[in-house]
């Protein structure tokens, strides 16, 4: 059975493979950044709120109705 993926032709590179130990860091960065964004549009209300006042789920209220979170 023959190959479906044709042999680059001649003049063209091919990428070099992104080793994973390289992306790690930066998927773990991104992995710790989107669960801080989730805390603060999900959680920063009440009992589980961080800081003082209703000034960041105000900013956050729309994204928190348009991601479906229990709001009021
Ligand atoms: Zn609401």
């Amino acid at each position: 059975m023959a190959s479906s993926i044709a042999p680059p032709a001649a003049g063209t590179t091919t990428p070099a493979p992104l080793p994973l130990k390289a992306i790690a860091p930066w998927a773990l960065f991104a992995g710790v950044l989107m669960l801080v964004l989730l805390y603060f549009v999900g959680a920063e209300q009440g009992a589980t709120s961080l800081l003082s006042g209703s000034d960041v789920h105000e900013w956050l209220h729309d994204g928190r109705h348009l991601l479906g979170f229990p709001c009021h």
